[in-house]
């Protein structure tokens, strides 16, 4: 898991993550919050189109989970904050 401090930052790290056989990840879907040992987290399915692999990357967000930004609408999740 990635430990993410601003959504712009999650961003970038992902940018930034490459298939094992070198190629870039294509997201698939909308991220997802979830649950991730007890922390608010950011789930992203991709593929590799150059080899049909798959991955999920995973962000904790407990950070900067709950504040005025793009997770807003997920504020109402209580159960994160412990
Ligand atoms: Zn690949």
């Amino acid at each position: 898991m990635f430990s993410a401090y601003h959504v712009e930052q999650e961003r970038w790290t992902r940018q930034q993550l490459q298939c094992d056989c070198g190629s870039r990840w294509t997201e698939i879907g909308p991220q997802q919050l979830m649950q991730l040992d007890g922390k608010p987290s950011d789930v992203y399915r991709a593929t590799c189109d150059a080899c049909g692999g798959e991955t999920m990357v995973d962000f904790d967000v407990s950070s900067f989970f709950g504040r005025p930004s793009d997770l807003q609408a997920l504020d109402d999740q209580d159960t994160a904050r412990g």
